[in-house]
């Protein structure tokens, strides 16, 4: 036995079955989800959508900040956990995808606590931080385009209050970070940006390799 578990779709079952109480909304947006073939892979797994709900209730989130909505799964994760006067922003460029999303939301009976944001995330983002709403943030989390990653971690540290959470997906890229061979737009985006966060004195970190890698930033 070596010291780390290899992942399994077996064991990735059992996971499921035992360590995840999904709602039946949230069911059906991943089985609708993985009907629309490839693009499904920009879900979240269920396993990491208990993962974002466990750390909303232990950091008491009211205010969850979303860059990369998609389907919904990771919004409606974080909404079942929040408290009723909980709200979040959830940020994406497709109408089609946050469309889906919508449904979901209102048939879980949580649609009253989203406002989506059809835009450019750094623009949208931008305009929060005009608005003054530095600060006033408990939670982040960045799971978009990734050679603007490091934009987004830059807003979100403005945005999220001091004490505050950012959680940053896909940051192993599927092993890609340690192949020096593989130097495609985004792995050199995801490496660059975990190595600069490895030093970066603003936050603490803990790089947890769930799903494709998060890194969680605590806010100093
Ligand atoms: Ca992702």
């Amino acid at each position: 036995m070596g010291k780390f578990i290899e992942m399994s779709d077996a064991l990735m079952d059992y996971i499921s079955k035992i360590g995840v109480r999904e709602h039946a909304v949230q069911a059906r947006c991943r089985a609708e989800t993985a009907a629309m073939g490839r693009i499904s892979g920009m879900q979240i797994s269920p396993d990491e959508g208990a993962f974002l709900a466990m750390l909303t209730r232990l950091t008491g989130t009211r205010r969850y900040l979303e860059i990369g909505t998609f389907t919904g799964y990771s919004a409606l994760s974080v909404a079942l956990a929040l408290p009723t006067d909980g709200r979040i922003d959830a940020l994406d460029v497709s109408d089609e995808y946050v469309g889906r999303a919508r449904t979901y939301w209102a048939e879980a009976g949580v649609a009253d606590r989203i406002t989506t944001h059809i835009a450019p995330a750094l623009e949208t983002l931008d305009g929060f931080l005009k608005a003054g709403r530095t600060g006033t943030y408990d939670f982040a989390f960045i799971d978009a385009d990734k050679t603007n990653y490091a934009a987004y971690v830059e807003r979100c540290h403005r945005l999220v209050r001091k004490g505050g959470l950012i959680a940053i997906d896909n940051t192993l890229w599927s092993g890609a970070v340690i192949d020096p061979a593989n130097t495609s737009d985004d792995t050199r985006a995801i490496r660059a940006l975990n190595d600069a966060l490895a030093k970066d004195p603003r936050f603490d970190i803990a790089l947890v390799a769930i799903s494709d890698g998060i890194t969680l930033l605590h806010v100093r």
